[in-house]
């Protein structure tokens, strides 16, 4: 175990911001002094666009120096960018192959459509290819709230379409994501194959590694990176990652210094 890891890892909903919400300034104002002593990672299954939107937009005045030490890993890991002089660039992006993808997109609207759940009328296209993932949005991408909230209030509908997709694609992982959404991805992808690829690509170790999350119960998205042997340090919601950062920054001020 380290006191003063190098790199601290973050997930991101509901351990620096609320759901897909941007950083409170309070968590912004932190993660920019943290980005002055220490190399910082986000890693959570979401897409790029909601770490630009949910992150990187609410560092205001961030300069390069700190932008560098950033860095951000949307889909668990599958893709990882950094920026370089101010520009975020790619990394490496692990797509599904066309094979995979063509089986995926056939497998999960055969199975929507013979349980009945394929809808006629959408906020959006029902099928994404995320490139490392392919999404099923029951009502579409971007459907209201409420009327994904009334789609499958007990979540019943998503586990029999999950189940059903799962038994057709067994080399590929089906889980349940949002309220309304199901993803497909290779096996095996979770945060600790995400912090795996940031260790060999960064060339920091694992031990200089400290991770926060939300979710480090067995049970929780969280708990691979736990399992892994990563330093981890638990919390509730943003508000307790702020007050957990408040006396974690200046202990690696002083090891920045020494
Ligand atoms: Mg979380």
């Amino acid at each position: 175990m380290t006191n003063t890891p190098r790199l601290v890892a973050f997930d991101l909903d509901d351990t620096l911001a609320p759901s897909k919400s941007p950083l409170d300034p309070r968590m912004a104002g932190l993660m920019l002094r943290l980005l002055d002593v220490a190399e910082v990672c986000v890693i959570s299954g979401g897409q790029l666009a909601q770490f630009q939107m949910q992150v990187v937009d609410t560092l205001e005045g961030a300069v390069d120096e700190q932008l560098e030490r950033l860095h951000l890993m949307p889909t668990c890991g599958t893709q990882y960018y950094r920026f370089s002089d101010g520009v975020l660039s790619q990394i490496y992006a692990q797509s599904l192959s066309d094979d995979e993808k063509s089986r995926a997109l056939a497998a999960v609207e055969g199975a929507a459509r013979e349980l009945g759940y394929w809808e006629s009328e959408t906020w959006g296209p029902i099928l994404e290819d995320r490139g490392s993932q392919i999404t099923f949005s029951a009502l579409g991408q971007a459907a209201p709230v409420a009327a994904k909230m009334a789609w499958d209030p007990t979540g019943e509908k998503k586990n029999r379409l999950r189940a059903a997709v799962q038994a057709v694609l067994p080399d590929l992982e089906v889980r349940s994501g949002g309220s309304t959404s199901v993803d497909i991805t290779r096996r095996g992808i979770d945060k600790a194959y995400g912090m795996k690829r940031l260790a060999e690509l960064s060339g920091i170790p694992l031990d200089d590694m400290l991770f926060v999350g939300d979710r480090l119960d067995p049970d929780g998205n969280d708990y691979p990176v736990k399992a892994l042997g990563v330093e981890c340090h638990s919390v509730r919601d943003w508000q307790d990652t702020a007050g957990y950062l408040e006396t974690l920054i200046p202990t690696l001020a002083v090891a920045a210094r020494a």
